[in-house]
């Protein structure tokens, strides 16, 4: 039988990268990549006759017909025209990483920041390409500002709830668990007070924020540090009006102020 020969593929032989596989070796011999058997398992150089990505693959990969990844959409190309910045600006504008080195359709899950509530949350990049959106504006999370948590929106329930509002009320909510506890019925509504004066308090002075015993915990324990960062102040009043509608005609400002603000806490992320 006659092994197929580089011949057989030319378009395995235009991919080539022709500047590099400078140091392949048979039997201890420099050889060329077409000195190889096309189907050799050892990592060759490409560049994609297409797009002109440059990336590695055994000649095995290829001759089974693994192609460029960039043109399978699975990485970025080097051009960056599939990057979530070119595919989804709008989702660009809430992730909290480079949008210029992911794919926004990603099965990963990506860190993000509702423009609409400042809600901070993680989804996969698929999930928010089918059109999954902030859980907070769907009333599925509290509000980072605690607008739509059981304290602010159902005070008389917040009383009697046993859940665990934040440090300030543990002492007395834990020992009145069950029945009427008249004694300490005071303790806990002080509790209850506090809690309620916190969630009141603007969100960035808190890390997380109480609510009817969903994620807060987990949520604000995976978020990158950058994430206390201050975004530019063109963000604040404006996003709280705009909540759920259409954006107003500064939006554009406040977008590059965000993308400034997002590439700083990259940064700073990256340092630290
Ligand atoms: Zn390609
Ligand atoms: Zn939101």
């Amino acid at each position: 039988m006659v092994h197929p020969s580089w011949h057989d593929y030319p378009s395995l032989l235009e991919d080539l990268d022709t500047s590099k596989n400078r140091n392949l070796t048979f039997r201890g011999k420099p050889v060329k990549a077409t000195d190889l058997a096309v189907g050799t398992n050892k990592k060759l150089d490409w560049r994609c006759s297409a797009c002109e990505h440059q990336w590695s693959a055994t000649g095995n990969d290829r001759v089974a017909g693994k192609g460029c990844p960039a043109c399978a959409n699975r990485v970025v190309h080097s051009d960056g025209r599939n990057s979530m910045a070119n595919t989804h600006p709008e989702l660009a504008k809430e992730y909290q990483g480079d949008a210029t080195t992911v794919i926004a359709g990603t099965t990963k899950s990506l860190p993000w920041r509702c423009s609409a509530c400042e809600h901070q949350w993680s989804a996969t990049g698929n999930n928010r390409v089918a059109g999954k959106g902030c859980p907070a504006c769907a009333n599925q999370a509290v509000h980072s500002d605690g607008r739509n948590s059981m304290a602010n929106t159902h005070p008389e329930l917040a009383k009697e709830y046993q859940g665990t509002p934040p440090r300030s009320s543990q002492g007395p909510t834990r020992g009145s668990h069950g029945g009427a506890q008249p004694a300490s019925t005071s303790g806990r509504q002080q509790g209850a007070i506090e809690w309620r004066v916190k969630a009141a308090q603007p969100a960035r002075t808190r890390q997380s924020t109480p609510t009817a015993g969903t994620r807060w915990p987990t949520r604000t324990r995976g978020w990158p540090r950058s994430t206390r960062g201050t975004p530019p102040r063109s963000s604040q009043g404006q996003t709280r009006v705009s909540h759920g509608g259409a954006q107003p005609a500064s939006t554009s400002g406040r977008q590059q102020g965000a993308v400034e603000w997002m590439v700083k806490a990259a940064q700073r992320a990256r340092i630290e």
